[in-house]
């Protein structure tokens, strides 16, 4: 697993505060990697994110990749998130491209385990 480089790549995504009546981006469904499924308690859709409660993520120290991207890049604003600063366009397709090969290593590394 990659878990460490992952969390690397959280590091250079600016700590955003999110509007504490939003939680628009928790209904739509998010891609995670197996490292981080299992860091976030597993993951779980009926209309909206299991780990949204009361308005908020319970797990946000732990959220994915993907939900820290959100609101923080200039190519995800959203209105609600004040981030303390955004992404580049040029950082963000970095930073995912980085985020995807680790990704995809580990889905490899997971896809090996079940056939052995
Ligand atoms: S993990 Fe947290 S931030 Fe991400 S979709 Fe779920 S509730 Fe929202
Ligand atoms: S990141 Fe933006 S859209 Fe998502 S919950 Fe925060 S304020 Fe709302």
């Amino acid at each position: 697993m990659f878990e460490r480089e992952i969390k690397e790549l959280y590091e250079k995504i600016s700590a955003s505060v999110c509007s504490p009546d939003c939680c628009k981006c928790c209904k739509d469904m998010i891609q995670f990697s197996p490292s981080e499924e299992k860091n976030m308690g597993g993951y779980e859709w009926k209309g909206k994110c299991r780990h949204l409660k009361n308005g908020r993520c319970s797990i946000y120290e732990k959220r994915p990749f993907v939900c820290r991207l959100y609101g923080t890049s200039v190519l995800l604003k959203c209105e609600k998130c004040t981030p303390e600063r955004f992404l580049s366009e040029e950082d963000t397709f970095a930073l995912v491209r980085e985020y995807n090969k680790f990704r995809n290593m580990e889905i490899g590394e997971l896809k090996r385990t079940i056939k052995s």
